[in-house]
């Protein structure tokens, strides 16, 4: 112990479990020798300035680089990429060494290579494996591991490899395999990635957001100021938001079953199932539990906007008003029964719609998804899914009835937000029904089990060498 502090005693089962070498006392180093030490490894810090280091965990000893470097296999390097400059002269003590690579970058891309394939260019001899650079040092700290246990770990050489995800695992994480070393750069970039599959489908639907808003404030706000010099600004606030969340909803919830039939019709033109889609089609489909959970969102936040529609003082004077207007001309209208049958069934497909539509949200939970078999699952997503745009469409349609018959729901000449926003759902529905059609279907199963159409004139084999000649 030449020239080593120790800070104090190692625990009591340490001795069960291999010494761990953490280069670097910063914040990461720290948070992970601490709960190294937790777990039972001894631990031994390596520091430009050992002397310095008071605030590291209680039971960890800190050395120099190279004295720490002595005591241990398992070496965890918790440094910058920008300061990996002292690391070539450690080349020996390196030598078959397991070196932990956990840096991050700033930025996506940042270096051309990755900093496990730089670390690994700069000590050839040690066997660099990646990982733990997606956990925080604060969930390392804190313990709350519960939603960042999964560690990823890639590396060349395998025991090395394996080594680390016992480690990994004996901390309490859970370690996911993701091959080779070239994987590092993958794995660095994942820290910095925010929210990626969800910034499309909320791109969307703020934009359909937008666009609704605007919309139904021409038709619905300053169509009557202009036209009827009638005030009914108050409708901004729950009869406006109330036409902009089911149709932001129901097109939302189109747009995960359109690309699924655009597909189908792809692949039939192909005749095959062995071309790759276009990418925009691949990003759009990978995205479509994204887009469904924002449009059950939107539907969620109009079944409450219907809820207070009684409450609502203007609905309430409106019911008075024709009340009033009835006892002063004497008169009892009459139950209108067709409008009765028309609300009813409106409430009914509603109601059924977005029961089915809080299914596919729950079975899209992963905890769900998990215990269910794949084709549950393609029951519930693809066919119930359908049936929930059924629905939904309907309910639509039953809410605007005849209404796109007569002109003056057409104010200054455009449709009712309704209609709109049953165009894309429609298409989807008509694109299936085709789909379901016995030969389209028949067809389209059998591409789907690999069968081709074959080309008319297929090309001869080309003869790229020698002995394709023979
Ligand atoms: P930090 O707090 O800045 O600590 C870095 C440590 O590196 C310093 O404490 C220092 O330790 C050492 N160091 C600094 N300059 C050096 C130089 N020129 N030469 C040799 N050693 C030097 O950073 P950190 O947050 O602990 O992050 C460390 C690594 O973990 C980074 O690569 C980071 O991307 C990665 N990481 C961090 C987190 C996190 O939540 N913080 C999460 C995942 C991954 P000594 O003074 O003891 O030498």
């Amino acid at each position: 112990m030449e020239n080593s502090l120790v800070m104090a005693g190692v625990g009591e089962n340490a001795h069960k479990r291999e010494t761990i070498c953490i280069l670097g006392t910063g914040d990461f180093g720290r948070s992970l020798g601490m709960r190294m030490l937790k777990s039972g490894y001894p631990v031994v810090f390596g520091s430009r300035y050992p002397k310095d280091s008071t605030l590291l965990p209680s039971g960890a000893q800190v050395f120099h680089h190279a004295d720490a470097l002595k005591k241990s296999k398992i070496i965890f390097l918790a440094v910058h990429r920008e300061n990996y400059d002292f690391v070539p002269a450690l080349s020996d003590l390196l030598d078959g060494k397991v070196l932990v690579d956990v840096s991050n970058n700033l930025r996506m891309n940042q270096y051309p290579e990755s900093n496990a394939q730089y670390l690994s260019q700069l000590v050839p001899k040690a066997n660099v494996v990646k990982g733990f650079n997606t956990v925080s040092a604060w969930a390392l700290q804190s313990g709350n591991l519960d939603a960042s246990s999964q560690v990823f770990v890639c590396g060349d050489d395998n025991k090395s490899k394996q080594l680390v995800m016992d480690v990994a695992r004996s901390i309490g994480l859970t370690p996911l395999d993701q091959g080779s070393l070239l994987a590092a750069e993958e794995l660095e970039n994942y820290p910095l990635q925010l929210f990626p599959m969800w910034r499309l489908p909320l791109t969307i639907a703020a934009g359909l957001t937008v666009f609704f808003f605007l919309y139904c404030v021409v038709i619905d706000v300053i169509y009557p100021y202009v036209e009827k010099n009638s005030d009914v600004s108050y409708r901004l606030a729950i009869s406006v938001p109330n036409r902009i969340f089911p149709n932001v909803s129901l097109i939302l919830l189109g747009l995960v079953y359109l690309p699924g039939v655009i597909a189908a019709f792809i692949q039939l033109y192909r005749g095959t199932k062995y071309k790759r889609f276009p990418d925009w089609l691949d990003r759009w489909m990978l995205c479509r539990k994204q887009l469904g959970l924002v449009a059950l969102a939107y539907a969620f936040l109009h079944v409450l906007y219907t809820f207070i529609i009684p409450t609502r003082f203007s609905v309430r004077w409106r019911w008075m008003h024709s009340i009033i207007e009835e006892s002063k001309e004497n008169k009892t209208m009459e139950l209108n029964k067709l409008k009765s049958w028309r609300v009813d069934l409106y409430f009914a497909l509603g109601m059924l719609g977005f029961g089915l539509y809080v299914l596919l949200g729950i079975t899209s939970l992963p905890s769900v998804s998990n215990v269910v078999n794949w084709r549950e699952f393609r029951f519930v997503q693809s066919k119930l899914g359908h049936v929930t745009l059924l629905l939904c469409t309907a309910h639509a349609a039953v809410f605007g009835w005849d209404r796109f018959l007569e002109s003056k729901w057409y104010k200054w000449g455009l449709p009712q937000a309704y209609m709109l926003g049953m165009v894309i759902p429609c298409i989807v529905l008509v694109l299936k029904l085709i789909l379901i059609t016995p030969c389209v279907d028949r067809m389209i199963t059998r591409i789907r089990q690999g069968w081709e159409i074959k080309p008319k004139n297929k090309e001869a084999p080309v003869c790229i060498n020698n002995a394709s000649l023979i």
